[in-house]
């Protein structure tokens, strides 16, 4: 088996932990992981009540990201594995992957932050939902201005008085993860954390 990044042969150590556990056998060599930099951010916040964020977002992470998202390899997925699990095993909060649009969902074929989590063997809750066009439409432009939020919860949907942990694939202004938790929030969450794999700085 090659590195998923580089192509390099990987070698191959069937070690006792891999005949048992096929999800933390490597899917990339040691030198792409070790070009990916740890930034390890844990910090509190009002509306976003705990964010961590994993690595920075450097060269290797840019092309790790291009690779997965936009070239649309599937199999990179898996990568991270390890190091989401470490931040979400966690039995008493519910996980939420943040969606992306609809249309670029059709344009990309998939929802990248789920593949993760799937990849992870990490359950999650899929209970949002980007607010489309179709949706908008139904109302009025005062109402449009005043929602001015990028998420709804999902139609049916219950929501706990509980903690929800976002996940999305990179932070930047943080937006995204506010309005996703105001939306959770307001609809009876009691805590909202989230994870993000990157950090970028902006
Ligand atoms: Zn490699």
């Amino acid at each position: 088996m090659n590195c998923l990044l580089c192509e390099q042969k990987l070698a191959s150590i069937p070690s006792w932990q891999s005949l048992f556990d096929i999800e933390t056998s490597s899917l990339i060599c040691g030198n792409c992981s070790k070009s990916f930099e740890r930034v390890d951010i844990k910090e509190e916040g009002d509306i976003v009540d705990h964010i961590t964020s994993i690595y920075t977002y450097n060269e290797p992470m840019r092309e790790y990201l291009h690779q997965f998202k936009f070239l649309q390899d599937v199999a990179l997925a898996g990568v991270f594995a390890n190091e989401l699990r470490g931040e979400l095993a966690r039995k008493d909060a519910i996980i939420v992957p943040i969606p992306m649009h609809p249309k670029k969902k059709i344009e990309r074929t998939f929802a990248h932050v789920e593949e993760m989590l799937v990849a992870a063997g990490i359950p999650f809750e899929d209970l949002l939902m980007k607010t489309n066009t179709e949706v908008m439409g139904e109302k009025t432009r005062e109402e449009r201005l005043a929602m001015q939020n990028l998420f709804v919860i999902k139609p049916g949907s219950d929501i706990q008085n509980t903690t929800y942990i976002l996940v999305d694939d990179i932070y930047t202004t943080g937006t995204t993860l506010r309005q996703a938790a105001a939306v959770l929030k307001e609809a009876g969450a009691d805590r909202v954390e989230a994870v993000t794999l990157i950090r970028a700085e902006n």
